[in-house]
């Protein structure tokens, strides 16, 4: 069976550039990606964005 390959995104955190997290992203989803998640850099929360490719 062959399995479709989800495009994900990479979050990155604007502070320090670091890529933290990764997350799928639908179809249906509009604009950047934007979510508030713990940086083990920053050691804080902060708003990861979607990187560019
Ligand atoms: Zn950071």
């Amino acid at each position: 069976m062959a399995t479709k390959k989800k495009p994900f995104v990479k979050m990155t955190c604007p502070v320090c550039k670091e890529i933290n997290y990764r997350s799928h992203k639908s179809k249906t989803m509009e604009g950047k990606l934007e979510l508030s998640k713990f940086c083990n850099t920053c050691r804080k929360h902060t708003k990861h964005k979607e990187a560019k490719k």
